[in-house]
């Protein structure tokens, strides 16, 4: 009895591992099931260089024969672009069991920053002085800019300075570029004449050397190592050449050369010109202008304005040089100063008294603001103009007007050919030419058309004077 109960629960254990068995073989829910086993592909551990391509290499999920790679769970990124460590999880659940693998990804900067020159790489330079660095650029993919971190080292030997600039990013990676500069003076000195280029000496006349002045950009100031060659001889007609030379300390020369014309002048004293200048003294062309009377030796009128502190100097020179100075007036205000008989004779005044006061110069020619046939006066003040002519002289004055206009007032910037053209081509043989001319600071190209005005007379033999109180006068004749 007992052996059929032993052998009876011996066959249904034996029957009921059987089935398990078969059972697990097929679907995988009993406990004899294969296990699951979730591996990394590739290492654990992965250092990869910054700005690469990262691919994970991910993992393999089984069960047995079973895959369940398509199940796992993939967690964190890699930035490839920022050093540092990532963590890349893989999960997967299998009947509410999680398996868990992990790699850490270690993105390095290995990439040194790239760091470039401005400028050239060569360069030369007269002196250390005027070595101006041109500057760099250092970025670096990792950290960005890296120009503020740039290190520039200087090292001489005999006249080659060599600069390297060195810069390291966060990482470590380092980048080095050099210059090599030479320091030696090759540039010449410069040389700029006082006057002009061309001067134009009458026969008989003197020729003034007005010199030159010459600079260095290393040595400065080298006039005094010009050498001067070259002379002119005023008592024969012809063309002759000044060489000015000079040398620096490293032996770079230049020379500069000023043509001397000396040329034939027999001043007829019938054929007079008058040159005279309206408005003035103006600080950018009266200056010009007494220095072209100057060197041509040449006497003219200012009909002057009031003048400030800044141009008193100027009417000096105008006395100094032997030039005429007469009075246009305080003001040029044609409301004011034809508003009556006696304001104009106050502007008149004015100015006569302060030239008396300033210079003991004692000024009795004029002229009217707008000349003597003005039409602008009536219109503040009927008949003045005929009234005027006759009180001005009876105060002891004289008035010029004009017989040739240089045209110079009409129009702001007229060119100076057609200045030289308007004068030059109205002078008249056995008369005063009173030529109309304005020194104010916009007539720039009156003072480009003097020189040119003065070689044309004194080539065609005309009498250059300032005017008096006894030269004849040239009047235009009321019109109000
Ligand atoms: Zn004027």
């Amino acid at each position: 009895m007992k052996k059929k109960v032993l052998w009876a629960v011996g066959g249904v254990l034996l029957l009921a591992v059987l089935l398990i068995g078969v059972l697990s073989a097929v679907n995988g829910y009993f406990i004899l099931a294969p296990s699951v086993q979730l591996q990394l592909n590739g290492e654990a551990a992965v250092e990869i260089a910054a700005h690469s391509e990262y691919a994970d290499a991910g993992v393999v999920a089984r069960r047995g024969k079973e895959d369940l790679s398509a199940q796992v769970v993939t967690d964190g990124t890699v930035d490839v672009t920022k050093p540092g460590t990532y963590t890349v999880t893989y999960r997967l659940t299998v009947r509410d069991k999680e398996y868990v693998q992990q790699r850490t990804v270690t993105v390095v900067d290995r990439e040194a920053p790239v760091l470039e020159l401005l400028g050239d790489a060569q360069m030369t330079v007269s002196a250390r002085k005027f070595y101006e660095e041109p500057g760099f650029t250092a970025t670096d993919r990792c950290d960005g800019d890296l120009a503020a971190a740039v290190q520039v080292t200087e090292a001489v030997e005999g006249e080659t300075l060599t600069l390297t600039y060195t810069v390291k990013d966060a990482a470590g990676n380092e980048s080095s570029v050099q210059r090599v500069v030479t320091i030696r003076d090759e540039t010449a000195p410069v040389i700029s004449l006082k006057g002009s280029s061309t001067v134009y000496v009458t026969l008989g006349g003197t020729y003034q050397e007005r010199g030159c002045s010459a600079t260095d950009d290393v040595d400065g100031d080298v006039t005094g190592a010009v050498v001067r060659s070259g002379s002119v001889d005023t008592s024969t007609a012809g063309t002759y050449t000044i060489r000015y030379s000079v040398k620096d300390k490293a032996g770079n020369s230049t020379s500069a050369t000023r043509t001397v014309k000396v040329y034939t002048y027999t001043p007829n004293s019938a054929d007079r010109v008058y040159l005279t200048f309206d408005d003035g003294p103006s600080t950018n062309v009266t200056p010009r202008i007494l220095d072209i009377l100057a060197e041509h030796n040449v006497k003219a009128t200012f009909f002057i304005l009031n003048y400030s502190e800044s141009t008193k100097y100027l009417v000096g020179r105008m006395i100094n040089e032997g030039h005429t100075v007469a009075i246009h007036g305080y003001s040029h205000d044609y409301a004011t100063i034809y508003a009556s008989d006696e304001a104009f004779m106050q502007n008149v005044y004015r100015l006569r008294d302060k030239l008396l006061a300033d210079f003991g110069y004692h000024a009795t020619i004029i002229r009217f603001p707008g000349g003597s046939s003005n039409t602008v006066s009536k219109s503040y003040n009927k008949g003045i103009m005929s009234r005027l002519v006759k009180r001005v002289e009876q105060g002891g004055f004289v008035y010029f007007d004009w017989n040739i206009s240089s045209g110079d007032a009409s129009a702001a910037g007229l060119s100076s050919t057609q200045i030289y053209s308007n004068v030059t081509s109205r002078l008249g043989r056995g008369r005063n030419n009173v030529v109309l001319m304005h020194d104010s600071s916009a007539k720039g190209t009156t003072a480009d058309a003097l020189e040119n005005i003065i070689i044309y007379g004194k080539a065609n033999n005309y009498t250059f004077a300032p005017l008096t109180p006894s030269t004849r006068p040239v009047h235009h004749g009321v019109a109000n």
